[in-house]
C-alpha cells in the first residue's frame, strides 16, 4: 500500500497540509475530494516528488519514497499542465519517458500493449491536435503508464472535457485502471465524479483529512457537518 505518514506542508506562514495520515490500498482507485484551496493539488505534487513536504513521510510497499527525486520515484502523472507534446505523434508522446535501454522491438511491444489498453490502436501516427479531448486524455494515461509507474497520480483529468464526455471518459479511465491493475490517486472537486469513480475517498478540508473511507460509507455516514454537506447524501 501507499502510506502517507504525518505529512505537513507550509508555504511561508501558511499551513496548507496538516498531519495528513492515510493508507491507500494497492490497486485501488482513490479520489481526493475537497473545495478549492483545501490542499488537493499540493498533496498530489508532494506524492509526485514535484514539491517537498515540510514534515512527514511517504512509503510504498514499505520503501521510503520521501527523499527520492522525481526520476527515481517513478510515479505516473496525468496533470492538466503536463499536456501532450503537440509536435510529437501519439507514438512519440507515449514512448517519451521510456528508457533507451529497451530494444526497438521491446518498445514496439510496449506501445502495442498500451495502445490496446487505451483503445488508441490505429491512431499512433496522429498528432495531438488531430485527436478528440478524450483521446488526448487516453494518450496522457498511456504515456504515464509507459514508465511502469509504482502508482498513477491524476489531477482533475476530466475537468477540461465537456459534460457529455466527462462521465464516459471517467468510466473508461476506471476500466483502464482495472485492466492495468495500477493504483490511482485522483484529485477532483466534483463530488458526483468522486462518488461514482472511487473505491476509496479522502475528503480534504482546509489542509486536513475530514474523513476517509469507502464512498458509500462517507455518503451514508458522514462524520462531520462539513462532510455531510460536501459529500453526503443529505444535500
Ligand atoms: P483547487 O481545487 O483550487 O486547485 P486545491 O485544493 O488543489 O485547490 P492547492 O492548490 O493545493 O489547493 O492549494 C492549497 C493552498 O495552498 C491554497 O491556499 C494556495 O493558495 C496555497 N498554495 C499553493 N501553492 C502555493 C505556493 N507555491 N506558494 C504559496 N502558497 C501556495
Amino acid at each position: 500500500s501507499l502510506e502517507i505518514r504525518h505529512l505537513y506542508k507550509t508555504f511561508g506562514q501558511t499551513e496548507v497540509l496538516k498531519d495528513i495520515d492515510v493508507s491507500i490500498n494497492e490497486g485501488s482507485f482513490t479520489c481526493i475530494l475537497g473545495p478549492s484551496g483545501s490542499g488537493k493539488t499540493t498533496l498530489l505534487m508532494i506524492l509526485a516528488g514535484l514539491e517537498e513536504a515540510s514534515d512527514g513521510e511517504i512509503f510504498y510497499h514499505g520503501e521510503n519514497l520521501t527523499d527520492l527525486p522525481l526520476e527515481k520515484r517513478r510515479v505516473g502523472i496525468v496533470f492538466q499542465h503536463y499536456a501532450l507534446f503537440p509536435n510529437l505523434t501519439v507514438r512519440e508522446n507515449i514512448l517519451f519517458g521510456v528508457k533507451n535501454n529497451l530494444t526497438a522491438k521491446e518498445k514496439d511491444e510496449k506501445l502495442a500493449r498500451l495502445l490496446d489498453l487505451t483503445h488508441l490502436a490505429g491512431l499512433e501516427n496522429r498528432y495531438p491536435a488531430e485527436l478528440s479531448g478524450g483521446q488526448q486524455q487516453r494518450v496522457a494515461i498511456a504515456r504515464a503508464l509507459a514508465i511502469n509507474p509504482r502508482f498513477l497520480l491524476l489531477d482533475e483529468p476530466l475537468s477540461a472535457l465537456d459534460p457529455a464526455n466527462r462521465s464516459r471518459i471517467g468510466r473508461e479511465l476506471r476500466e483502464i485502471q482495472k485492466k492495468a491493475g495500477v493504483t490511482c490517486v485522483m484529485v477532483t472537486h466534483d463530488r458526483t465524479e468522486a462518488l461514482a469513480l472511487s473505491d476509496y475517498l479522502i475528503i480534504l478540508n482546509n489542509g486536513r483529512i475530514e474523513q476517509a473511507g469507502a464512498p458509500a460509507e462517507i455518503y451514508d455516514r458522514p462524520k462531520s457537518a462539513f462532510v455531510a454537506t460536501f459529500a453526503g447524501g443529505m444535500n
